[in-house]
């Protein structure tokens, strides 16, 4: 008998809805008001209110908001932008839509971010920023990230798809950088369905990336179908369309009231996890650096068949038949066909990442879990792992 039956099976990642924010979306479609209005213009209000600083433009995900993000620096084709090998696919690919080079600078075993010592050794003269990311939650080291940016003339495009609680030294993730770029994807802390965010440190970089973000299409076009007239817009960009809907920021609005709520239930859960975890033969997360605030993203655990006796991929296969739902974050970049046939990546060439990839399991750690469920979790994996 699995430890959970089929018809009760525990999806990974699964978002916690409440009432609040069914009754928004509600009144959002009964005003008419679907697209982008006042409850996408309140949501970008409070978020940079929760972040304490900069301006934000809500889009319809974290990989638009890297594209635009990237597009407004003004990189030209050539230009090279250094990302992290762990990470998700869409890190990496702005990068190349954007028209620019992406170059890997492998992670730290330990924090799982990219080193800032392998940055260094990746930069030439045709390096033009450095996208970091904030990975599972845990923040990059950004004192030696913004020092190594301001010593070679280079922009900085944060990734925080799962660092909206993140801090460092007291800063909010995403406000260092140029740019910042969140995501509001069904699995992330703060959910809208599909959603994005992007930060900016001045009031004209916001406004590019809205006029980037929507056709580019001059400012005045957001009001273009309000009650003042009929306004003219004049196409600035070869924009796109981005933008965020009213439906998408009337669930946010109120998931981002309770992001410190469902932090702080994170939180518990990742402490039983460490408690179960520890003891056994299994890789768990570093604590947390000092003066620094893990957002609890992902609680990962490592996977090595010297110690395990058994590989990732057959654990995976055996919580499925427990019927517990895991995630991989992330299979390394560079085993990926497309980026190996396009720009030659050898796994030899970031052998941390590639190794962590091989290893990693990510637990179910929605702020949805009882913590029955979180019971089911641990006693799965003990009976995976013939413990
Ligand atoms: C989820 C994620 C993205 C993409 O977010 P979307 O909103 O789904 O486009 C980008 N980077 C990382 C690290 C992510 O985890």
């Amino acid at each position: 008998m699995p430890v959970r039956s089929k018809d009760n099976f525990l999806v990974f990642g699964a978002p916690r809805i409440e009432q609040a924010e069914i009754d928004e979306v509600v009144a959002s479609m009964e005003t008419g008001w679907l697209g982008t209005g006042p409850k996408v213009a309140q949501f970008e209000k409070d978020f940079s209110t929760y972040l304490g600083s900069g301006h934000a433009a809500a889009c319809n995900s974290c990989t638009a908001a890297l594209h635009l993000a990237l597009v407004a620096l003004g990189l030209k084709p050539g230009d090279e932008v250094i990302t992290t090998p762990l990470t998700f696919c869409a890190s990496v690919n702005a990068i190349i839509h954007a028209g620019c080079t992406p170059v890997l600078a492998d992670v730290d075993p330990v924090t799982m971010n990219i080193d800032p010592e392998a940055i260094r050794q990746k930069i030439t003269p045709r390096t033009k920023a450095i996208l970091p990311v904030h990975f599972a939650g845990r923040p990059c080291n950004m004192d030696a990230i913004m020092a190594i940016a301001e010593e070679h003339d280079l922009k900085v495009v944060e990734d925080c798809a799962h660092a909206i609680e993140t801090t460092y030294k007291g800063q909010h993730a995403g406000t260092f950088g140029d740019f910042g770029c969140f995501s509001f994807y069904v699995t992330k802390n703060v959910c809208t369905g599909e959603g994005g965010m992007v930060m900016a440190r001045t009031p004209e970089d916001i406004q590019n990336i809205k006029v980037l973000g929507l056709h580019g299409m001059s400012a005045d076009a957001w009001k273009r179908f309000s009650d003042e007239g009929y306004k003219h817009y004049q196409v600035v960009h070869a924009g796109f369309k981005y933008n965020m809907m009213d439906i998408q920021a009337a669930i946010g609005i109120h998931q981002l009231k309770r992001v410190e709520e469902y932090f702080v239930r994170r939180c518990e859960i990742w402490d039983m996890y460490q408690e179960a975890f520890k003891p056994l033969p299994v890789g768990t997360p570093a604590e947390e650096e000092a003066n620094t605030r893990h957002a609890r993203h992902l609680y990962t655990i490592m996977i090595d068949p010297v110690y395990c006796g058994i590989d990732r991929d057959e654990f995976l296969m055996r919580m499925n038949k427990q019927n517990i739902g895991c995630g991989v974050h992330y299979l390394s970049i560079p085993e990926h066909p497309y980026y190996q046939e396009r720009f030659g990546w050898k796994l030899e060439d970031t052998p941390q990442a590639v190794a962590l990839g091989r290893q990693t399991v990510s637990l179910p750690l929605s702020a949805k879990l009882t913590d029955d469920d979180v019971a089911d979790v641990i006693k799965a994996a003990k009976i995976c792992l013939g413990i």
